[in-house]
This record gives C-alpha cells, sequence and structure tokens, in this order.
C-alpha cells in the first residue's frame, strides 16, 4: 500500500461534507491537493470548496466506485461513518487514520479500554445491558454517575445522569432501545480540556497547546487556549496523548478530550481520530493549522512542530442565534479588534446546529476573552459561565 509522499496534484477523498470537511478541504486546496467529498447531502457545506463532490449514499455500490476511481488516499471527517465502509476502501486506497482507530472511537467502552491500555486514566465505568447491571454498577462504582448510550452519541446526546441507585430504572428507560450502554462514574472536574496530537507516517508525533472547553447544553460553547492548568497537568495530558497516537499507529490528526479533577487528576474522556471543533483556534493562532497539519499527515508528508502565536478563544456560533433567518448580521463582529469568521455557509438554522465559529485573539487571554463576550453580545448570544 502506497505510503510514499503525495505529490501536488493528487487527490484526497474526503467522507463526510461537514465544516470540518470543508476546512480540510480549503487546508488542502492552499497545498496544491485536491479533494474529492463524498456526502449523501446535496447542501453538504464542504462540496462549494472541493475540487470534487458527490452527493450519493454511503451504501451505494457506484458511489463507492466512482469515489475509488477518482482519489489517490482517503480521510474522514467525523466518527459516525460506517467503519466498515472506511475497511472496504482501505482494500483498495490508503485510508488515514487507520479505520481500526475510527472503528475504537465509536464506541465508548472500546475506546476507553484501549486508552486504558496504553496507561491513560480514566473514571471508573462499566458496560450495561439491563436494569439490573446498572444498579450493579451504581453501587460498585458509585454515585453520581451517567449513563450513556456506547455508540452513537455525540453533542450530549444519549446521556441521562443517575443521582443515586433508585434512579437506575428510570434512566435506563429513558435510553430505552438504544443500547448497550456504558455507567460512568461522575467527574466533579474543575476543567474540560483536550488536545490536538498529530503522528506522521514515519512516526514522528507533535502536539498542540491543550485548550480548555466550555460545553453548554453538551454541545462546545467556545474554547481558550492556553488552558488554565498546572504545568503538570499539561505535560500529562500531552504525555497521554503521545502515547495513545503511537500505541495506535495514528496517521493524522487526532483529538484527546480529558476532565481534570477537583482532586487534580487528568481523566480520559474519550477521542476523535480527526481535526476537532476544540482545535478550530489553530487556523488564526498557530502553524500549520489542524486541518493543515491533517492533510499533511494523511498525503504522506512530514508533521512540523506546530509554532503557537499567542492566546485565543474560539466561539462557535450554533443555528439557535440565527433562527430570525437574519444571518448575514454575523458581520457585525467584524469591527471587533482580533476577530476572525468562520461561517459554514449551512442553508438551514436550526437550534444547536453549528453554522460558524469566531476565533478570536489578543495579546493577552483577559483580553481576548473580553472581545469574546462582545462578540456574543453583539450576536444576541449569551456568555454561559464566569470566566
Ligand atoms: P461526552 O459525550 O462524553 O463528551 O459528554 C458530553 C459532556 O457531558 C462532557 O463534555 C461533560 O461536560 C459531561 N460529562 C460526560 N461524562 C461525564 C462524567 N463522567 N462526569 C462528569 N461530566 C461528564
Amino acid at each position: 500500500m502506497a505510503t510514499d509522499m503525495m505529490g501536488i496534484g493528487g487527490t484526497v477523498g474526503i467522507l463526510g461534507g461537514g465544516q470540518l470537511g470543508r476546512m480540510m478541504s480549503m487546508a488542502a486546496r492552499a497545498m496544491g491537493i485536491r479533494t474529492v467529498i463524498w456526502d449523501p447531502v446535496p447542501s453538504s457545506p464542504a462540496f462549494v470548496v472541493a475540487d470534487g463532490s458527490l452527493a450519493l449514499p454511503y451504501d451505494s455500490a457506484e458511489a463507492l466506485g466512482t469515489f475509488l476511481s477518482q482519489v489517490d488516499r482517503v480521510t474522514y471527517e467525523f466518527e459516525n461513518i460506517d467503519w466498515e465502509l472506511a475497511q472496504r476502501i482501505a482494500e483498495d486506497k490508503p485510508v488515514f487514520p487507520h479505520p481500526r482507530i475510527l472503528r475504537t472511537s465509536q464506541e465508548r467502552v472500546r475506546e476507553k479500554d484501549t486508552a486504558r491500555e496504553w496507561g491513560l486514566s480514566t473514571t471508573p465505568y462499566r458496560r450495561v445491558g439491563s436494569v439490573s447491571e446498572v444498579v450493579q454498577a451504581v453501587r460498585e462504582l458509585g454515585s453520581p454517575g451517567v449513563l450513556k448510550t456506547v455508540t452513537g452519541g455525540y453533542d450530549g446526546k444519549g446521556q441521562v445522569v443517575i443521582r443515586e441507585v433508585s434512579e437506575a430504572a428510570q434512566a435506563f428507560a429513558a435510553l430505552a432501545g438504544a443500547g448497550p450502554y456504558i455507567y460512568e462514574k461522575w467527574v466533579h472536574f474543575v476543567r474540560e480540556v483536550s488536545v490536538v496530537v498529530a503522528r506522521d507516517v514515519q512516526g514522528t508525533i507533535v502536539t498542540y497547546p491543550v485548550t480548555e472547553n466550555h460545553h453548554h447544553h453538551g454541545i462546545l460553547d467556545y474554547s481558550i487556549v492556553p488552558a488554565r492548568i498546572s504545568a503538570a497537568q499539561r505535560t500529562l495530558v500531552e504525555e497521554s496523548a503521545r502515547r495513545l497516537a503511537s500505541g495506535l499507529q495514528l496517521v493524522g490528526v487526532m483529538a484527546l478530550e480529558f476532565f481534570v479533577s477537583e482532586d487534580g487528576a487528568v481523566l480520559f474522556n474519550e477521542m476523535a481520530p480527526r481535526p476537532h471543533n476544540s482545535g478550530h483556534w489553530t487556523i488564526e493562532a498557530a502553524w500549520p493549522s489542524q486541518f493543515t497539519q491533517h492533510m499533511r499527515a494523511v498525503a504522506g508528508w512530514p508533521v512540523v512542530p506546530p509554532r503557537w502565536w499567542g492566546p485565543a478563544v474560539m466561539i462557535n456560533l450554533l443555528g439557535d442565534l440565527f433562527l430570525d433567518g437574519q444571518w448575514s448580521r454575523v458581520t457585525q463582529v467584524a469591527t471587533l479588534d482580533g476577530v476572525q469568521i468562520h461561517w459554514y455557509e449551512k442553508r438551514e438554522m436550526r437550534p444547536g446546529r453549528k453554522v460558524g465559529h469566531l476565533t478570536i485573539v489578543a495579546d493577552s487571554l483577559d483580553r481576548a476573552l473580553e472581545q469574546a463576550r462582545m462578540a456574543k453580545r453583539l450576536l444576541g448570544g449569551e456568555w454561559n459561565d464566569g470566566s
């Protein structure tokens, strides 16, 4: 299987045409690499920036044949791509990161088991399939905790908090039919952080500065870099990412999310073998961006140690802010110093849907946060929490 350096004019196929595929494609284009994007949704935001697009179902044999005939190697932009499709593609063309990593990331128990295998710490957890197993897990691991679907959950969907054992049956019923499940002991965290790690085919590994993440209703609301954690915690996060990237033989970019608990422990929560929302700030505040770094690795080019230019805040723009259909008013924030608008050109504004993001760069984190609050206010949004 060819894993040599792909030349200018080579084509990377991308499974998925959302904003991540779009930003991957824009990065590839700057490098002279072509992209062909396969996504069943004809209005996919990545299509307008790709060299070719395929709006056909993922189970279409015709689409698979066309895709394979147009690409030199393949990557994907989200975890819910059928890993068997990725595996089938890998029989013909190199797929990075390897479909085995995609499969691991799709199942919470397998994901945490794998992280533990490579020496990362997690909150206690257990796979459960019935009410009695949930009851037993709550008794043995302790409460509060959270019952999650093992597959398919994202942005906080498919999760129910269990405060005490008497709530087990109700929680199980709330997720009915979506099993199997994982019960995890609740982490009293002071920070949620993530790190983007990149590894190339030669095995070189680099990491980006650790990012602090703030969620609202289970969706990433804003990210801050540098994360406000201790130097020792930062080192632990980076070392964990390196160990997992090496253990999994990653090629490409992967994000790992962690909780920093009240007692100072750094606990792995989940991973995504692709560029990540919490790494969007790297477009303005680092070189190369996570998207450029990913395309470099996928193309067989070496990854490079990222240069980091300084503090940044990234705010997600959700459809909720523009349900009035007046989304062109996003330009209101263009007058603010240090603010870059990213707009994904999604046609439909829906609550909870990520439709764009802002990156705010400044000489100090305080100043970046000040500008970020102002930007959010100008758009009619609320600043959630007291940072
Ligand atoms: P996840 O889908 O695992 O990323 O969970 C979504 C969000 O729910 C996380 O970002 C946390 O804010 C919260 N959460 C999930 N699992 C736990 C846990 N075991 N302890 C505390 N908070 C959690």
